[in-house]
C-alpha cells in the first residue's frame, strides 16, 4: 500500500468524520481472491474532495450517494472521491488478493492437514487491501462485519457474533476504534472458552494444534485472569470491550497484535514440545503487554503515528510490571534487564537510532521504521524511570486522568504529560525534552577514592556520546556487595540516589562507608545507561556474579559485561571464560539462555577464523557442564541442551541423541529438539537434503515445514545455497516466515569459502528481493539474508556503494546502515 503522509491526514481529519465501515467479506472462493462488499457512512464538508486506501483485484460496482463512480477514480492504492455531501454513503464491490505476507486478509494452508486458515492484520497502512477505508488513526469509527465462509469454519472479529447461520457469520457494531485495530480471523480454528468476573473469554488456534491448546488452556486463562484482576485496580476504567478473546494465527509477524475484543498472537505460542519457563514467562508477558493496549492504545489512541512509540513503551512497561505484579513469574524485570533493554540499547547506538518521541513522523513508512529497540524496550525503560521520579501514586493518577479525558478518543503525547504534570506537581517538560526528545544513551561510572577501610568519595561520572551530547537527570540504586567468610555473597546496603544531569555527581551518602568488595551502579536496574564499575569492582564481577542470589543484580551486571565486549572494551576470550566459571551455576533461565545467545553471537563475529574453533569449544563445554550440573527435566537442562547442540561439533554425540543413545536422563528429544539437532546437523554438513526431508515427512506440521526451510539453507552444498538464495531474492510465493527463515538459516561462520560469493549478491540482489516483498517481513528478510559473518573490511565497502544510491529502499537503507555498522564493531574488536 502507498505510504500516507501526516500532512495528508491532517487534511483528511479536517475534511471528514467517519461514521461507521459496514463490512460483508466472502471467503467462500477457492482462487487467491475474496469477495469485499463495504457500506462506509461519514460526513463532510460539502463539496470537498477526498479519498480512500483501497487496492482491489477488480471491481463490480462503487456508488456514492447513489451516483456510480468510473473504476478509473481508483490509482496507485487509492480511490479518490469528489463532490462530497454532508452525509456521505460510499458503497463497494469488490474482489480482493487474499496475501502471504502476513498484511492485509493473510491465507495459510496448514501442510499437515491442508485445513485454510485466515486472519487479517491491517497495521500500519493495510486496510485498503481488505475494504475501502480511511486508513489513518484519528478516524476512528465503527465496525459491523459480516463474513460468508464455509461450512465448518469459525469466524470471530472484534464485537460479539449476533447471527450464525449456514456460514453466514455476523458480529455486532464495535466501539468507535482506528482501522488498524479492526480483527478478524476465519478457518476451521478449535476454541476453548471460559468467563471471568462477567467478561466471556476464548482462545483459539489452528486443528493441528488442538491437543497443545487444551494442554495449555487452563495456564493461559489464568494468567489472563490475574491480568485483568490487576488492570482492574490499577485502572479506574472497566475493560471497555465486551469479550476477551485470543487467537494464536500462523505466521503472523509480530509477537501479538492488540485489536480490541480480539487479540492476535503468533501461533509459536503455542508449544507442540517441551519450552523453558521463560518462554512460558514470555508468553505471558505479552498477554499482559496486549491487555495493557486495550486502554493505552485502543480506548486512547495515538493522533498520529509519531506517538506510536508511546503506545509500545507503555504496553512494554505494563507487560513487565503486571506480569511480575500478578502472575506466578515474578522475576520479569531480570527478563527485561537482560533482553529487552539489550535490544533497545543496540537501536539506540546505531547509525539510525532516533530519540523515542520523534519531533514528527512525516509518513507511514518512517512510522514502521521506528518500530524498533528504541519504541518498545528504550521507551519502557523511561517509563520505569519516570515511575521512579514521579512516584507510583503520581503515574496512576495521571494515567486515569488521561484514559477518563480521552476514552473512544485520541490524544497525543502532550495529553499524557500534562495528566503526569498535574498529579506530580511536577513540571515534566525538561525531563522530557531530554529522555524523549533526545537520541542514544549515556554512560555512568563509578569513580571511588580510599580513606583506608571507607570511602573517601564515591561519584558517578556520566558522559554521552559526541554526537548526542545530553547529560540527563538518573534516578539509580547502588548496591555495596561483600564476600562473606562462609563464601557466600552479601548485598550489605543499597541506596538511591539522584544522579545528575552533569559530568559528576558526588554520593555524599556513601561517604565515610566501610568499602565493599563491589559497588554495583544500577542497582534494580531503575534507569536507562551503560555501566561500567570501578576497578576493583570489575576485577571481583567474576568470581561474585554467580553468588550473588539476586537475579536482577545478576542480569545488569550480565548486560554490562557483554556491552562491555560489543563495545571492544574487553576481549571475547574474557567473556568465553567467564561464561564457562559462572554459567554452569546460574539459576535463572533467562540468563542463561541470554548469555548464551549473546556470546554465540559475539564469538561468531568478534574472534577470528582461527580463535573462534577455541572459543566455541569453551561455549560448548560451558553448556555441558551447565547439563551435569542441573536438575532432570528442568528449564535449565533445556536450556543447556539447545546451548550444547548450537555450539558443539561433536556430530556423533547430537546424532546419538536423535536415536536414543546416551540422552541426558530427563531431556525429550521432542520434535522441536529433534530439528534443534538436525539444524546443527546439517551446519556442520553430517546431514544433506535427504535426510532433511525425511525428517519432514516425520513431521509434517506447519513448525516443521518452517524448520526444514531454516535445515535446508543451512546445507552446505552449493546447490543448497543456490536454491536457499534464489527463493529468499526471488520467489514470492515464498510466504513471509518461510522466506525469514531461510534467509535466516543461510549465512553460518562454518561455511565462509562456501558463502564468498553470496557477499555480492547480497548488494546487488537484495534491491530487488525489496520488491516482491513487503513491509516487516521484508525488514526481517534483508536483516538475516545480511553476510554479518563475513567480517572483512570487503563487505563494508560493498555495503558503502550500496548507500550511495539515491534509489535506495527506505527499509533496506536502514538494515544495510545498521548491519554494516555492527561490522564495523566486529572489525575494530578483531584487528
Ligand atoms: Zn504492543
Amino acid at each position: 500500500m502507498p505510504t500516507l503522509t501526516r500532512a495528508e491526514a491532517i487534511t483528511r481529519a479536517a475534511t471528514i468524520q467517519v461514521h461507521e465501515y459496514e463490512v460483508d467479506l466472502d471467503v467462500t472462493g477457492d482462487g487467491d481472491t475474496f469477495r469485499s462488499r463495504t457500506a462506509v457512512r461519514f460526513s463532510a464538508q460539502p463539496g470537498a474532495a477526498t479519498f480512500l486506501e483501497f487496492e482491489p483485484v477488480e471491481v463490480a460496482s462503487i456508488t456514492l450517494n447513489g451516483t456510480v463512480v468510473e473504476a478509473a477514480a481508483i490509482g496507485s492504492g487509492r480511490l479518490a472521491l469528489d463532490g462530497l455531501a454532508e452525509m456521505n454513503e460510499l458503497l463497494v464491490d469488490a474482489t480482493m488478493r487474499y496475501s502471504n505476507t502476513g498484511e492485509g486478509l493473510h491465507r495459510y494452508v496448514d501442510p499437515q492437514d491442508g485445513e485454510t486458515y485466515l486472519y487479517q492484520h491491517m497495521f500500519i497502512n493495510n486496510a485498503g487491501r481488505i475494504l475501502p477505508s480511511f486508513d489513518q488513526p484519528d478516524l476512528k469509527a465503527s465496525f459491523r462485519v459480516a463474513v460468508t465462509a464455509p461450512a465448518g469454519w469459525l469466524v470471530a472479529a472484534n464485537g460479539p457474533v449476533v447471527a450464525n447461520k449456514d456460514g453466514r457469520w455476523e458480529f455486532a457494531p464495535t466501539k468507535p476504534i482506528s482501522t488498524y485495530l479492526a480483527s478478524l480471523i476465519a478457518g476451521p480454528y478449535h476454541s476453548v472458552t471460559d468467563e471471568h468476573d462477567g467478561i466471556p473469554l476464548a482462545l483459539y488456534a489452528r486443528k493441528a494444534l488442538a491437543e497443545y491448546l487444551d494442554a495449555d488452556a487452563e495456564e493461559i486463562f489464568t494468567i489472563t485472569k490475574q491480568c485483568l484482576d490487576r488492570y482492574h485496580e490499577i485502572f479506574e476504567i472497566r475493560y471497555p470491550f465486551g469479550h476477551y478473546q485470543q487467537a494464536f494465527a500462523p505466521e503472523f509477524n509480530f509477537g501479538a497484535m492488540e485489536y480490541p475484543g480480539l487479540v492476535v498472537f503468533r501461533d509459536e505460542m503455542i508449544f507442540r514440545s517441551a519450552v523453558t519457563e521463560s518462554e512460558r514467562e514470555r508468553r505471558a508477558n505479552t498477554m499482559a503487554h496486549e491487555m495493557a493496549h486495550m486502554w493505552f492504545g485502543d480506548l486512547v489512541t495515538m493522533a498520529w503515528w509519531d506517538d506510536l512509540w508511546l503506545n509500545e513503551s507503555f504496553a512494554e512497561y505494563m507487560g513487565s510490571r503486571i506480569t511480575a505484579e500478578a502472575t506466578r513469574f515474578p522475576d520479569t524485570w531480570t527478563t527485561f534487564a537482560m533482553q529487552r533493554k539489550a535490544w533497545g540499547l543496540r537501536a539506540d547506538q546505531h547509525p539510525s537510532t532516533h530519540p523515542v518521541a520523534p519531533a514528527s513522523v512525516s509518513d507511514t513508512d518512517q512510522a514502521l521504521l521506528n518500530f524498533d529497540g528504541i519504541s518498545y524496550a528504550k521507551g519502557a525503560a523511561v517509563l520505569r524511570q519516570l515511575v521512579a521520579w514521579i512516584g507510583d501514586h503520581a503515574f496512576r493518577s495521571g494515567i486515569n486522568a488521561h484514559f477518563a479525558a480521552h476514552e473512544y478518543g485520541n490524544a497525543t503525547l502532550a495529553d499524557l504529560l500534562g495528566a503526569f504534570a498535574a498529579a506530580s506537581g511536577r513540571d515534566l517538560s525538561g525531563w522530557a525534552d531530554v529522555w524523549l526528545r533526545r537520541a542514544q544513551i549515556n554512560t555512568l561510572r563509578t569513580e571511588i577514592t580510599r580513606d583506608g577501610d571507607k570511602y573517601g568519595e564515591v561519584a558517578v561520572l556520566q558522559t554521552a556520546p559526541a554526537d548526542y551530547p545530553t547529560l540527563r537527570p538518573h534516578k539509580i540504586g547502588i548496591g555495596l556487595f561483600d564476600r562473606t567468610p562462609d563464601g557466600s555473597v552479601v548485598r550489605r546496603k543499597r541506596i538511591e540516589a539522584d544522579v545528575l544531569p552533569a559530568g559528576r555527581t558526588v554520593i555524599t551518602e556513601l561517604a565515610g562507608e566501610r568499602v565493599a568488595d563491589m559497588v554495583l551502579l544500577n542497582d534494580g536496574d531503575l534507569t536507562y545507561a551503560k555501566i561500567r564499575l570501578d576497578a576493583d569492582s570489575n576485577a571481583a564481577v567474576p568470581t561474585m556474579l554467580p553468588l550473588l542470589d539476586d537475579s536482577l543484580a545478576r542480569a545488569v551486571l550480565w548486560a554490562a559485561t557483554l556491552d562491555g565486549v560489543v563495545d571492544g572494551e574487553r576481549p571475547v576470550a574474557e567473556l568465553v571464560t567467564m561464561v564457562l566459571t559462572a554459567l554452569p551455576v546460574e539459576t535463572e533461565v533467562i540468563v542463561i539462555e541470554d548469555v548464551l545467545r549473546a556470546t554465540r553471537g559475539l564469538v561468531d563475529r568478534y574472534s577470528s577464523p582461527a580463535t573462534r574453533p577455541a572459543a566455541l569449544e569453551l561455549v560448548a563445554q560451558a553448556t555441558d557442564r551447565l547439563l551435569t550440573a542441573c536438575e532432570p527435566g528442568g528449564s535449565r537442562q533445556l536450556a543447556a541442551a539447545r546451548g550444547l547442540i548450537g555450539s558443539t561439533v561433536d556430530t556423533s554425540r547430537i546424532q546419538g541423541w536423535l536415536d536414543g543413545v546416551d540422552v541426558p536422563s530427563g531431556l525429550a528429544i521432542d520434535d522441536d529438539l529433534r530439528w534443534l539437532i538436525m539444524y546443527r546437523l546439517a551446519v556442520l554438513g553430517a546431514v544433506g537434503l535427504p535426510e532433511i526431508d525425511a525428517e519432514f515427512a516425520r513431521d509434517r506440521s506447519a513448525t516443521g515445514e518452517q524448520w526444514a526451510a531454516r535445515c535446508r539453507a543451512a546445507v552446505p552444498t552449493a546447490a543448497a545455497k543456490e536454491q536457499a538464495w534464489s527463493a529468499i531474492v526471488g520467489d514470492a510465493s515464498l510466504s513471509n516466515r518461510l522466506a525469514e527463515l531461510t534467509a535466516n538459516g543461510f549465512w553460518q561462520p562454518e561455511q565462509l569459502d562456501l558463502l564468498q560469493s553470496y557477499v555480492p549478491r547480497y548488494f546487488a540482489e537484495m534491491p530487488g528481493m525489496m520488491r516482491i516483498r513487503s513491509g516487516m517481513s521484508a525488514e526481517r528478510t534483508a536483516a538475516w539474508a545480511y553476510p554479518d559473518v563475513v567480517v572483512e573490511p570487503s563487505t563494508r565497502e560493498l555495503a558503502a556503494s550500496l548507500l550511495a544510491r539515491d534509489d535506495l529502499d527506505p527499509i533496506l537503507r536502514r538494515v544495510v546502515l545498521d548491519a554494516d555498522d555492527d561490522l564495523r564493531r566486529a572489525l575494530n574488536a578483531r584487528f
